[in-house]
């Protein structure tokens, strides 16, 4: 009996764990590179507005969405890391960006697991994904399933919420709205 009860034990220490992982675990877990979760960062919305222009406050404290093909990152191809453009904690590498014609810059992939937060965006009739940057909450853009390969993922993010840190490495055709539409972000929620 005893050795049967051993045994039993021994076998739900190496079952248990991947019975008991959430999916979230796993995604981590896969990550090899992740780093450890990033401090957060906290500041008053009157803080925020004197480190932001109006544009990027709206967008990412106010969850505002700037319009199709206005931001500097829309379109173009480039060399280096994308920021958060409040904090400044690495989000996207260069290389994840594709074209997917939206008119905002995508991703197939966060640069770590760590650096975006997931949420439910429940403000339209479509359900959507919503992401914001882990460390300070900033509203990025939302997470389609529609990508390409290997992820089959699309982060569609706002341009006023990305700091490049590199530089351009083919020139871009952003088409670049009025200047009247680009000064203000649009205040109600579409795509990203
Ligand atoms: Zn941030």
């Amino acid at each position: 009996m005893r050795t049967t009860v051993t045994t039993l034990a021994v076998a739900a220490l190496f079952v248990l764990p991947s019975t008991v992982a959430t999916a979230q675990e796993a995604i981590l877990s896969a990550d090899k590179d992740a780093p450890k979760p990033p401090e957060r960062v906290f500041k008053t919305d009157a803080e925020w507005q004197r480190l932001l222009s109006i544009d990027q406050f709206l967008v990412t404290r106010r969850k505002a969405t700037e319009p199709a093909f206005s931001g500097r990152y829309a379109t173009g191809h480039y060399k280096g890391k994308f920021l958060c453009v409040c904090c400044g904690a690495e989000l996207f590498d260069a290389r994840t960006k594709f074209e997917s014609g939206t008119g905002w810059p995508s991703f197939w992939r966060p640069i770590s697991a760590r650096a975006l937060a997931r949420g439910y965006d429940r403000s339209t009739p479509e359900l959507r994904i919503e992401v914001t940057c882990a460390r300070c909450g900033a509203h990025l853009g939302h997470v389609f399933n529609d990508g390409p390969p290997p992820t089959g993922l699309r982060y569609c993010i706002n341009s006023l919420a990305l700091k490049l840190d590199g530089t351009p490495t083919r020139a871009t055709s952003t088409r670049r709205a009025s200047k009247t539409r680009s000064r203000t972000a649009k205040a109600a929620p579409s795509t990203p």
